[in-house]
C-alpha cells in the first residue's frame, strides 16, 4: 500500500487525502492547526465551488452541509460610468455552485479524514519536517496554500503578471434586504469596467448560516480602491456601502441594512498571480510535489483558486492511484505538464478578465444579454474554463461562435444601439430597472 504525506488540511489537501484514502493509500495528513483552531479562526475566502467540483466533493463524501443554499443562476449587471446598469446577463448555471465557510469545511474535513484512517498530526511543518516526511513516505505533497513560501520556484514562462492587478476586499454579511433586489436570491455580479467588480455570492457562514459573501475587486488607484486603511468589519462594510452608493446605486437598498456576520469575517489585500514549478527539492535532494495555491495562485476575480485546487487534487489522485511508482521528480513534472494542458485555461480566463475587455468579448457579453443559451455557455466557463476556449479568447473564434448561435454583425449592432439608447434615456429621465423577463432572459 503506497504512502503519502499531505501537508496542509485546506481545499486541495482534504480532497486529495479523501480520494487517496478511498483508493487504499496510507495517508498522513499534517495540519498547522487542530480542528477546533481551524473552526475558531478568522474568516476565510469565499471559495465558491462550481458544479463539477461540488459533485466531486459529494462523491468523496465531503458534503456535510445539505442545508446550505446552492447558487443556481448568475445575474450580471454591466454598468456605465453614469452609475446605472447599462444591460444585464442572467442565466442558470448548468449545475449548482456552493460556497461553504472554509472554517467549517477544513475543521470537519480534518476530523472526518482522521476517522476514515488518515494519520493526522498537528503542527506547522517546517523544512526539517518535510525532510522527515520525505524519508518515511513514498510521496510528500505540499498543499499549504500561500504558506508554502519559496519551496517551489517561479515558472517565468507561465507567469503573466509582475504586479497585483486588483485591490481586494471581502466581507460576509447578513440582514440585507432581499425584497429590494430579488436577483440576490441567486448570485449577482456587478461590473463597472475599469473601476470595480463586485461579486455577491450566496454563502453558508459558520455563525449565521445563510448569508452573502461580498468580494470587491478594485482597480488600483481607481474610485473603488478605498479599503487599504480599513481595520475592522464595521469599518469595511461602511466603506463598501459608500462605494456602492456612489458607483452601483442600484444595489444600495439591498445592502443598506446589512451587517457583518462576525467581527472577523472580512479580508483585505491583493494577490500577485503566479505559477510555480510543481516539484520542490529539499536540501537532502529529496523532492516534494506542490498542489493548489502553493503552485498556481490566481487573483480571485473568476473564483478559480479553490476550484483549481480541487481539480488538481482530483487529477493527481487519479494519476497516482493508477501508477505503481516510483513517483520521481520527472514523472511528477510530466503529470503536471499534462494537467496544465487543461489547468491553464483557468489562468487564461482569469488573466483575460483582469485585462480590459476586448471588442469581441464585449460583443459576446452583449449577445449573452439577449440569448440565454450564450449566457449559459459563458457561465459554464466558471465551472470548466476550458469550455471557453477558443471562442472567449480569440476574436475570429468569437465571431464564428456568434454566427453558430445565429447572431450576426447586424444583430450585435442592434444590441449596441439599444444599450446606447438606454444609457441616453437614463441620462435624460433617470434610471429604469433592468428587466428580467419570464424565462430569465435579460432585456435592454
Ligand atoms: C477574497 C478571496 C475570495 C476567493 N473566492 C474564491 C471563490 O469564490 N472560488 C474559488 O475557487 N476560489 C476563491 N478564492 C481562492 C481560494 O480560497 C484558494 O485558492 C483555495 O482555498 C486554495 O486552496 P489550497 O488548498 O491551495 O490552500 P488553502 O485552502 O489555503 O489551504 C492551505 C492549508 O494549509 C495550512 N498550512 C499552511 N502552512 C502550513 C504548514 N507549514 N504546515 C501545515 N499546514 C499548513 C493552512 O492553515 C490551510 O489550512 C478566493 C480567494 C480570496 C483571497
Amino acid at each position: 500500500m503506497p504512502s503519502i504525506a499531505v501537508v496542509g488540511a485546506g481545499q486541495a489537501g482534504i480532497v486529495l487525502s479523501a480520494a487517496l484514502l478511498r483508493a487504499g493509500w496510507r495517508v498522513s495528513l499534517c495540519s498547522d492547526r487542530t480542528p477546533e483552531e481551524l473552526l475558531a479562526g478568522r474568516g476565510r475566502p469565499t471559495a465558491c465551488l462550481f458544479g463539477d467540483q461540488v459533485e466531486y466533493e459529494a462523491e468523496l463524501g465531503l458534503d456535510f452541509w445539505p442545508e446550505a443554499s446552492r447558487m443556481r443562476r448568475i445575474h450580471l449587471d454591466l454598468c456605465t460610468g453614469d452609475r446605472d446598469a447599462a444591460f444585464a446577463v442572467d442565466a442558470p448555471l448548468r449545475k449548482p455552485a456552493l460556497a461553504v465557510d472554509q472554517r467549517l469545511k477544513f475543521s470537519r474535513g480534518l476530523r472526518e479524514l482522521g476517522a476514515r484512517g488518515a494519520s493526522v498530526t498537528v503542527g506547522v511543518v517546517t523544512e526539517a519536517g518535510l525532510e522527515e516526511l520525505a524519508a518515511t513516505h513514498d510521496l510528500v505533497v505540499v498543499t499549504a496554500g500561500t504558506g508554502a513560501g519559496p519551496l517551489f520556484e517561479l515558472d517565468p514562462v507561465r507567469c503573466v503578471h509582475t504586479e497585483p492587478q486588483r485591490r481586494l476586499f471581502m466581507i460576509n454579511v447578513h440582514g440585507y434586504d432581499l425584497t429590494a433586489r430579488p436577483e440576490h436570491r441567486e448570485g449577482v455580479f456587478s461590473f463597472l469596467p475599469g473601476t470595480v467588480e463586485v461579486f455577491w455570492v450566496p454563502f453558508h457562514d459558520r455563525d449565521v448560516g445563510e448569508s452573502r459573501s461580498v468580494v470587491l475587486e478594485a482597480a488600483p488607484g481607481g474610485r473603488a480602491d478605498r479599503f487599504c486603511g480599513v481595520t475592522s468589519a464595521d469599518e469595511g462594510l461602511a466603506v463598501l456601502k459608500e462605494v456602492v452608493d456612489e458607483l452601483l446605486p442600484h444595489e444600495s437598498a439591498f445592502l443598506r441594512p446589512a451587517r457583518p456576520t462576525s467581527p472577523v469575517t472580512w479580508i483585505k489585500g491583493e494577490v500577485l498571480p503566479v505559477v510555480r514549478r510543481p516539484v520542490g527539492v529539499l536540501p537532502s535532494g529529496r523532492h516534494v510535489l506542490g498542489l493548489g495555491d502553493a503552485v498556481v495562485l490566481n487573483d480571485p476575480l473568476t473564483g478559480q483558486g479553490a476550484n483549481n485546487a480541487t481539480r488538481m487534487a482530483r487529477f493527481f489522485a487519479e494519476e497516482l492511484a493508477a501508477f505503481d511508482g516510483p513517483y520521481t521528480a520527472d514523472w511528477l513534472t510530466s503529470r503536471f505538464d499534462e494537467w496544465w494542458e487543461r489547468g491553464r485555461h483557468a489562468n487564461e480566463f482569469t488573466n483575460r478578465m483582469l485585462a480590459p475587455m476586448t471588442a469581441a468579448q464585449k460583443e459576446l457579453i452583449l449577445a449573452a444579454s439577449r440569448h440565454p443559451g450564450i449566457a449559459e455557455q459563458l457561465w459554464e466557463g466558471f465551472n470548466d474554463p476550458s469550455s471557453l476556449s477558443p471562442w472567449f479568447f480569440e476574436a475570429p473564434a468569437a465571431r464564428e461562435f456568434l454566427a453558430r448561435c445565429d447572431v450576426g454583425r447586424l444583430d450585435v449592432l442592434r444590441y449596441r444601439l439599444a444599450v446606447a439608447a438606454r444609457v441616453v434615456g437614463q441620462k435624460l429621465v433617470g434610471p429604469r430597472p433592468v428587466r428580467r423577463p419570464a424565462g430569465g432572459r435579460a432585456a435592454t
